[in-house]
């Protein structure tokens, strides 16, 4: 038996990777696309592009590699919807992105939806659907919903109508019961929806003619896959209860790997199921974003390196870009705070830094006190991840573990789901 490589691809916001790994994970070939532009009608023919992006990164796989691909998943940005005809599978709108809202399915969504389930937003699945069901006489009978991610996949595997829990949470399904609940069951739109596996279960063979276009092996397999933000806590291998993954980009992102699942819409904490467990999220409007206000990157390390981040700060700030914080305390109307500011910029950026650990370390306590699994230990990613001067200061102000995540990119993660999904 030869070695086999297990490949994923990640088609995030502005963009899309792939990452080929093997059995223990060590990465054997990775890239990069943009996605391009195709013009429809004055606007961007995203199904097109997303497809061009899919066959591209294939093509950039290795050529020698290709053969030992064993399988292959895909995450995609959460709530990117996609509405197809079942018979033709010809779309049967353009496709609804992640951030893009339809509060005019908001009244129908919230009478069915049990008081603050995450359906009840806007930009959820649920509502893009209800938007366009509300909107269309025609092609109802046969209309099939997709996530971005599915349809990816589709176009690799060639059966309809397949997603995941992860994907489905933002139309509604139950990853506790593990199947739709009633009150979204008994609406008319609910034959619409696809069927849902756990991410990382094996859909079935790659289709023929994509396999000898690109030069699979006969036995290859495409794995269901998992959100953008999901695989790359995924990528970070925290696989025991109690591991943790803070993401300090321009936002603080904390996800904890919990027995236990929490959900509590005040502050905008919900969970994914993760197999047995539950991987339990919150983000703050704290972060990177507001250290851009005052430093560029090159100041931001030098001034860090002179930090002694064994001595507590005296400085107690709440840095906020705007008004309004969500989580871990639920206040649309906090202020800012970023003063009294000291003369030295050292001391002012230690001050900001710190400030952020014990935002950090509150939003940890707030998760234990919601009952999810207390955290263990702390991987970071993210622009902030590099900074080892603030990694010691979180360490000291959490009283935990923390090191730099050693994979970070959602490719990898996707990676990590088509291994699973051909064990
Ligand atoms: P995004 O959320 O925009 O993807 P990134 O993960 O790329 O963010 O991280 C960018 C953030 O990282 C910026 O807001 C910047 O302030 C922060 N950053 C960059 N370098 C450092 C550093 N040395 N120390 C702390 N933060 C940093």
């Amino acid at each position: 038996v030869g070695e086999r490589l297990y490949l994923g691809m990640d088609f995030g916001t502005s963009g899309a990777r792939y990452a080929l790994i093997d059995m223990e994970g060590t990465i054997r070939a990775e890239g990069k696309r943009e996605y391009p532009l195709y013009m429809s009608k004055d606007t961007v023919d995203w199904l097109c592009s997303w497809k061009a992006t899919l066959h591209s990164l294939l093509e950039d796989v290795p050529i020698n590699l290709r053969p030992l691909i064993a399988s292959i998943s895909i995450d995609g940005t959460s709530a990117t919807t996609v509405i197809i005809d079942s018979a033709t599978a010809d779309p049967l709108c353009r496709p609804l992105l992640y951030n893009e809202s339809c509060p005019d399915a908001l009244p129908a969504v919230r009478s069915i939806a049990p008081a603050n389930h995450t359906v009840c937003s806007g930009s959820s699945t649920l509502c893009k659907l209800v938007s366009w069901w509300n909107s269309n006489d025609s092609n109802k009978e046969s209309a099939l919903l997709l996530h971005q991610a599915d349809w990816l996949l589709w176009l690799l595997h060639g059966t309809l109508g397949v997603s995941d829990y992860n994907n489905a949470l933002k139309v509604g399904y139950d990853p506790e019961l593990d199947s739709y609940p009633s009150w979204l069951i008994s609406q008319p739109y609910s034959r619409v929806l696809p069927s849902i596996q756990a991410p990382g279960t094996s859909i079935g063979s790659i289709k023929e003619d994509i396999r000898t276009q690109f030069g699979f092996p006969k036995d290859c397999i495409v794995c269901t896959g998992t959100t953008d933000s999901i695989a790359a806590f995924l990528a970070a291998r925290a696989t025991q209860p109690g591991k943790a993954v803070t993401s300090l980009g321009s936002t603080l992102a904390i996800k904890l790997l919990s027995t236990k699942r929490i959900e509590d819409s005040r502050f905008g904490v919900y969970s994914h199921r993760l197999d047995d467990k539950w991987l339990v999220g919150g983000a703050s409007n704290t972060g990177g974003a507001v250290l851009r206000q005052f430093f560029t990157d090159v100041q931001l390390d030098k001034l860090s390196k002179q930090i002694n981040p064994m001595v507590a700060s005296p400085l107690d700030y709440y840095p906020l870009q705007a008004v309004g914080e969500r989580f871990p305390v639920a206040d649309p109307e906090m202020e800012p705070r970023l003063h009294p500011r000291p003369e030295s910029d050292v001391e002012y950026l230690h001050g900001i830094l710190e400030s952020i650990a014990r935002i950090e370390a509150k939003g940890y306590t707030l998760l234990k006190d919601l009952g999810a699994t207390k955290v263990e230990e702390v991987f970071t990613a993210g622009g902030g991840a590099k900074n080892e001067k603030w990694t010691m200061i979180r360490q000291r102000v959490l009283g935990l573990p923390v090191s730099r995540a050693l994979q970070t990119e959602a490719a990898y993660g996707a990676a990590l789901l088509a291994l699973k999904g051909a064990q």
